[in-house]
């Protein structure tokens, strides 16, 4: 691209840039950001990559992209209970439309904002249209939620409601009016940062559903070293996916579907009324879905449970 088309695309990131600095001692604009870790505090970092037509339709809104990458990324710093601090953006683009940039910089500057981050650094390249962010957090020395630290007897949760997203993209894809709550869902999940914040002094493991409850929770169990039992008669179903689907169906995205970006975490029997006791007033609902075991492999049981764990569902 044009140097002309650098400054562009600058122009649009520069609000994501600013108002949130905790930490940077130089943002954008040099070689490299500086950045302080506050003392006793230990750096988390995750990198997610987005490419057009294979994690969202090649047609979708860009403040509808900027939301749902940015709350995907955000969502593995919540699952280690690590605060948000930095981002950074590496984004390829067909060409340097304005058309598609400023909504892009005006959508991530208000998901920044909302999540307390700060863009301190970018890149920009042209082809298909592909994003990473990095997220950076913070968390304090030897409190991050772990996934191998499940042992047999702990109770597993998830927060919110599991099987939206997919359904979500279902409707975009094959409902003429698709139902808004769940189309939401799709394009603009919540990386549960609060929530991952509070279960820091009570989960014993937690790990964020990106691929399906089945899926993750399985890899929690492998780092754990235990196996698990759940019951999918437990799963929490929004009204939107019960009223517009079929249990069977409700259940099977709830069990496998992914990409709601809800946490999945375990909680030793000892810590459990404490636990409780201090979610009780927490703006998230948590589930009870089940307990890890000390026999290997994960045991479902409840209605629909061998439908609701066959394999994933991805369009595209
Ligand atoms: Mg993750």
């Amino acid at each position: 691209m044009a140097l002309s088309e650098f400054e562009l695309i600058e122009r649009y990131f520069a609000s994501s840039a600013d108002a949130h600095g905790r930490g940077v001692a130089l943002g954008i604009g040099d070689d490299c950001a500086l950045l302080e870790v506050p003392a006793g505090q230990q750096l988390a970092v995750s990198i997610d990559t987005l490419v057009s037509g294979v994690h969202f339709p090649a047609d979708a809104p860009p403040a509808r992209i900027a939301r749902r990458a940015l709350a995907a990324c955000l969502s593995d710093l919540a699952a280690m209970g690590a605060e948000p601090a930095w981002l950074t953006l590496a984004l390829t683009l067909p060409a340097a439309d304005p058309a598609w940039l400023e909504p892009f910089g005006k959508a991530l500057a208000e998901g920044a904002a909302d999540y307390g981050v700060a863009l301190v650094g970018g890149d920009t390249t042209r082809g298909p249209l592909t994003l990473s962010l990095q997220v950076h957090g913070w968390v304090p020395r030897g409190e991050a939620l772990r996934r191998d630290g499940g042992r047999p007897g702990d109770a597993v949760f998830v927060t919110g409601t599991l099987g939206d997203a997919m359904a979500g993209l279902d409707q975009l894809l094959h409902v003429a009016e698709p139902a808004p709550a769940l189309v939401e869902r799709f394009y603009r999940p919540q990386a549960r940062i609060a929530t991952g914040l509070a279960l820091r002094p009570y989960a014993s493991a937690a790990i964020d559903i990106s691929d399906g409850l089945v899926a993750d929770l399985g890899h929690l169990m492998d780092r754990s070293g235990c196996g698990a039992r759940i019951d999918f008669e437990c799963l929490p179903l929004s009204e939107a996916l019960r009223s517009n689907y079929a249990k069977q169906q409700a259940l099977s995205w709830a069990g496998s579907g992914g990409e709601d970006f809800e946490l999945c975490f375990t909680v030793p029997p000892e810590r459990l009324a404490a636990f409780e006791a201090a979610l009780a007033e927490h703006t998230v609902p948590v589930t009870r879905i089940g307990t890890l075991e000390s026999q290997p492999g994960l045991r479902m049981t409840g209605a629909d449970a061998d439908v609701a764990s066959r394999g994933g569902y991805r369009h595209f």
